[in-house]
């Protein structure tokens, strides 16, 4: 039985706590706080009569340590669950470590003032967790996160020695709108307009964003136009599977996708250089968010399912090997349950399995770590139970 303190009410926030209160045997009490409290009194009233769960609600600022500090002494929760933004990452580890409470994320740190993700900061934390006996899991949505499990799960089940990982993010939702992003605005359109990296025999190689395109046909989904991007959980990978040679990461987008996002690049919409504006300094992206249909708000609209796995190719008993492992998920199914469409839904599952792991005891070490540095059978055996079940093909069709 654990309490839980969960930053962040929007979309995976709001995933993760319906599923912690569909567990109420692990999750006894949670604390929901955000910077937008009437968010989470509204979530709390819709759910509170469904669960044995018991729901609170605070406001908070996660870019203050003392206030998370305050809050974390006041709940005393067993594991702080941060689904607010990557640049509170940094903040709420250091309100954790100063009250010796387990943390976990679902992305990595990035600084709001650069367009920059890597895991050196966090992982620059390794000592100071050991030394306060609390574990810190990093990256625990489904990219990263089910990937990284997959990842580990590939290495203890059918490989001695895994030499290339594709890991492929397929949408074949469809909202209806020329142009929304399926999560925070900003956050996505950071990541897709940055330069295409992956890692290939012990160094990274980048492309220019968008540049190297596939077409893989998705089962239960169709055909896609697929391209390489840099993606968080490449780097620990890289540095978690021995003799890895290559991990590549493949996200589909649509033609009118790429071509709204071209168009607000070359105009200027994406940057994050603050300008003034009618006397008032304005971050484009930022206004670009504010304009942009939210994430919440496609839910109802969104048909189609969403595809998102790995495919491994390495050696067992001395042959060779292709193995793909991958979950496919359901926009409107996901609604109906939820009320999110399937992104959120496949980022908050893990996340509540993540924190799962934490509290009961399967996944404590102190120290942090990534998903893939912890033991995936127990996490495995929940996905299918709280609704990402898993399928495995032995002879997939390979991206070249
Ligand atoms: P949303 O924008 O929908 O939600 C973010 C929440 O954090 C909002 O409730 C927001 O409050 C709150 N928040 C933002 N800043 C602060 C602050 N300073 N203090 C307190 N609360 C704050 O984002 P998503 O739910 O789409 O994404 C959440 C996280 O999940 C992101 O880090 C994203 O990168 C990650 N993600 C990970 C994936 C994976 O597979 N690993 C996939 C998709 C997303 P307010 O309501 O006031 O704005």
């Amino acid at each position: 039985m654990a309490k839980a303190l969960i930053i962040g009410c929007g979309g995976v926030g709001s995933v993760a706590i319906h599923k912690c209160c569909q567990n109420s045997e692990v999750f006894e009490e949670i604390c929901i706080a955000s910077r937008t409290k009437s968010k989470c009194d509204e979530l709390k009233a819709k759910l509170e009569k469904t669960t044995k769960t018991k729901i609170t609600t605070a406001k908070v600022d996660a870019n203050q340590v003392d206030e998370l500090v305050s809050l974390i002494q006041r709940v005393k929760p067993d594991i702080v669950m941060n689904l607010a933004l990557p640049y509170q990452d940094l903040t709420i580890m250091e309100a954790c470590l100063a009250t010796k409470t387990h943390y976990m994320d679902t992305a990595n740190y990035e600084p709001e003032d650069t367009a920059h993700f890597e895991y050196s900061w966090q992982w620059a934390y390794r000592d100071a967790f050991k030394k306060a006996g609390v574990t810190a899991l990093l990256g625990s949505g489904f990219d990263p996160g089910v990937t990284s499990v997959f990842t580990a799960y590939a290495l203890k089940h059918h490989f001695d020695e895994i030499e290339t990982i594709d890991i492929l993010d397929c949408n074949g939702g469809d909202h209806g709108y020329p142009f929304a992003t399926n999560f925070n605005p900003e956050i996505n359109i950071r990541e897709v307009s940055a330069k295409g990296k992956y890692w290939e025999n012990g160094a990274w190689v980048e492309t220019e964003p968008m540049e190297i395109k596939r077409v893989y046909d998705f089962p239960e989904v169709g055909v896609k136009d697929m391209y390489l991007m840099h993606h968080e959980e490449i780097e620990s990978l890289a540095l978690n599977v021995p003799g890895i040679k290559r991990i590549r990461f493949f996200m589909t987008f649509g033609q009118s996708y790429l071509t709204h996002l071209k168009c607000l690049e070359n105009v200027g919409m994406t940057s994050i250089e603050p300008i003034e504006f009618q006397g008032q300094q304005i971050v484009p992206l930022q206004f670009l968010k504010a304009v942009l249909p939210d994430p919440a708000s496609l839910g109802p609209r969104t048909k189609g399912k969403t595809n998102i796995g790995c495919i491994f190719t390495g050696r067992k008993d001395g042959k060779e090997k292709t193995y793909y492992i991958y979950n496919v998920c359901d926009h409107e199914e996901s609604y109906k349950e939820v009320g999110s469409q399937a992104i959120s839904y496949t980022t908050g599952v893990p996340a509540m399995i993540g924190a799962m792991m934490v509290v009961t005891g399967k996944w404590q070490k102190p120290g942090v770590y990534n998903m893939e540095e912890f033991d995936p059978d127990p996490f495995m055996a929940e996905l299918s139970k709280w609704g990402l079940p898993w399928v495995e093909c032995h002879a997939p069709k390979l991206v070249d």
